[in-house]
């Protein structure tokens, strides 16, 4: 009695999954849909990201932009500052555009240095890497003494460089610890350079990587004394 029961019990469960593996609405999933957006061309950005124009810059403790501002396009004023923008953001697609100077200067981490600091924290490095050799670690796209970049697809001083970064953000308990790194995902000039890397906490000049808590935050680019250029950066909240 018992082994006839087992074996219902068996023959109930194999015909109910497969029943279900076997009727295609049962894998449909219609709610929630995800929401129709205008996709970008060009230098238009997509219909649902915020852009990061001059306007959304600013100094330290809200001091007005210094940078030079022409026609859209940010460049360093070396010695004026890193910016930041006013509003703090998460898990995020970034789209950043910028131009190592024309005019070359400098070699190494001298020439044409700048940064993304995603949350204000974690360094996207910005480089002329352009046959300028540098610690692999530290030329353009790489996260900053952590990753290097996969390979290097720099565009010559003056002509303008694209980063598109998927960015998913860490997250830490309520005793400060961290319970999960933050990832990124980065492509220069289309070529994807940064593949779903593990960001193992902040990127110092010196020493290793730290992993202070944090909520949301601001993203800085740097002002490493060489006058890079930004333009049409946008960015989408995920
Ligand atoms: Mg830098």
């Amino acid at each position: 009695m018992k082994k006839i029961f087992l074996l219902s019990c068996i023959c109930f469960l194999y015909y109910s999954i497969y029943a279900q593996i076997t009727d295609p609405v049962a894998t449909e999933v219609w709610e929630p849909e995800p929401s129709a957006i205008k996709p970008g061309k060009g230098l238009t950005p997509p219909s649902d990201a915020i852009r990061l124009s001059p306007d959304a810059w600013e100094h330290k403790d809200g001091n007005p932009l210094q940078w030079e501002v022409s026609e859209g396009i940010m460049t360093v004023k070396p010695g004026s500052g890193p910016i930041f923008t006013k509003e703090k953001f998460g898990d995020c697609q970034l789209h950043i555009e910028w131009r190592s100077p024309t005019v070359i200067k400098g070699k190494g981490q001298g020439r044409g240095n700048s940064g993304i600091f995603l949350q204000n924290r974690y360094e996207v490095q910005v480089l002329d890497s352009y046959e300028n050799r540098t610690y692999s670690n530290g030329q353009a796209g790489s996260i900053y003494k952590q990753s290097m970049p996969l390979v290097n697809a720099m565009s010559p001083p003056g002509e303008w460089n694209t980063y598109d970064i998927i960015y998913k953000e860490p997250h830490f308990n309520a005793d400060g610890i961290k319970v999960s790194s933050a990832f990124i995902t980065v492509l220069h000039n289309g070529v994807i350079i940064q593949n779903h890397t593990e960001i193992r906490g902040t990127t110092p000049y010196i020493g290793l990587p730290k992993n202070p808590p944090h909520e949301d935050d601001v993203i800085q680019l740097q002002d490493h004394g060489n006058p890079v250029s930004f333009r049409n950066m946008w960015i989408r909240k995920l």
